[in-house]
């Protein structure tokens, strides 16, 4: 029986490459390696790794998950950062990929090894021959170099991600490949805030992650995407004669001009208003990061401190720092289940700046837990994004929709 190892590099030049494999070898053991520390930042490795597995467990093909050796990527390109796409260091990133595969494909027994490198449409077929060709030939084992972006190919494997809703990347995957296609812009893509912050590449790979599990299930799922206005902490420290206090800065604050001393010369319930730049403290019990309860219609720059520090506030001069900057962003709500389920229940699936949210296990737990309830249309999941934001991901739901959330399975 023929058998194939097939280097995975990403789920869209999977979805269609690895069907098309199934077809055209109905009775090869066929078998996924995602083999790719190309990819950076680690976040975006995960996001691609994440809707891998979905796309091998819709196709019943096993995979196997390689290791992130980022480091050995990184050396093995030294002296080729500056080479444009398509140059000497794709070369070498093709052949680190396809050698660590073929001495996979050796060690398990593999007749031919492959790669769904050769589905994209940016890179060159022939190049992609050459190496694999190489390397298999040193491993004693045969490359395949099906060319299956003819005929239609290319337009199926896009149609195909689009059907399944999967993850598109828009940028190759190493970090000089980023910088060369989205120049100064790279920088939010590098930008790793911990948690799973509104519109990070940690909320989306949670949410993919999360549909996986309930596909796995053969649940219902739809996902659904929303553009929305993003802010983004750059910088943010609060002093008192010198000392630093423990603050968060309440979001969509806007920066302040230089470091700005000031005096409080007002206090309104828990909130201390000081003399510039229309600076505000905010007293907090426990000190926590709060979820703002709507969208932010003013944005003055608002620290939360612990309200133990009222007095010293009052006593000192405050001095404090705060950059930040809006973008646009996506960020995405997933429906498990029918939206005309008699019941929606809605999880929040961003974490706060102090990283308190919602644990993927409570969340699978739940899922499984009402499986059947879900599949009988009693109950719906809705997991949504940016929902610390003033509840950004259910506004959307419900304007999109038209079909209210019942009740919140989870609050921060
Ligand atoms: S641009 Fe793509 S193929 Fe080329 S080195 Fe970077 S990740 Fe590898």
């Amino acid at each position: 029986m023929d058998s194939i190892l097939v280097h995975v590099c990403c789920a869209p030049d999977a979805v269609y490459f690895v069907r098309r494999l199934r077809e055209d070898f109905p009775d090869a053991r066929i078998k996924a390696f995602f083999y790719d520390p190309n990819i950076h930042p680690y976040e975006e490795y995960e996001l691609r790794l994440v809707e891998t597995r979905r796309v091998c467990r819709e196709l019943n093909i096993e995979l196997e998950e390689g290791e992130y050796d980022v480091e050995r990527w990184m050396r093995a390109v030294r002296g080729y950062e500056q080479e444009p796409e398509r140059g000497e260091r794709c070369k070498i990133c093709f052949d680190v990929r396809l050698e660590r595969s073929a001495r996979l494909a050796k060690e398990q027994g593999f007749k031919f090894l492959t790669t769904t490198l050769l589905m994209s449409p940016k890179k060159k077929i022939e190049q992609l021959r050459q190496a694999g060709e190489a390397v298999a030939d040193r491993y004693g084992i045969e490359f395949l170099a099906p060319n299956y972006r003819k005929g239609g190919g290319t337009q199926e494997m896009f149609r195909l991600s689009k059907e399944m809703e999967i993850y598109q990347q828009d940028y190759c995957g190493c970090i000089y490949g980023l910088f060369n296609q989205k120049g100064e812009d790279s920088l939010w893509d590098l930008v790793c805030t911990g948690g799973r912050r509104p519109g990070s590449k940690e909320e989306a790979a949670f949410i993919k992650g999360i549909r996986d599990f309930a596909e796995s299930l053969s649940l219902e799922t739809r996902e659904l995407e929303f553009p929305f206005t993003n802010w983004h902490l750059l910088e943010g420290k609060l002093e008192i004669e010198g000392k630093v206090i423990p603050s968060f800065v309440e979001p969509f604050s806007v920066s302040l001009r230089g470091v700005v001393k000031a005096d409080v010369v007002k206090r309104v319930g828990e909130v201390l208003y000081l003399s510039k730049q229309h600076l505000r403290i905010r007293l907090v019990k426990p000190f926590r990061d709060i979820p703002l309860s709507a969208p932010k219609p003013t944005a003055h720059p608002t620290f939360l401190v612990p309200a133990d520090y009222e007095e010293e506030i009052l006593r000192g001069r405050v001095s404090a720092t705060l950059r930040s900057e809006l973008r646009s962003s996506l960020s995405r709500v997933l429906i498990v289940g029918s939206l005309q389920a008699e019941e929606l229940v809605a999880f929040p699936a961003d974490t706060l700046q102090d990283g308190r949210g919602l644990e993927r296990k409570y969340l699978e737990d739940y899922i499984e837990g009402n499986k059947n309830g879900i599949a009988e249309g009693h109950l719906a999941i809705a997991l949504l994004g940016a929902e610390s934001y003033g509840g950004l991901g259910r506004r959307f739901l419900e304007e999109f929709s038209g079909v209210k959330v019942s009740r919140y399975g989870y609050s921060f």
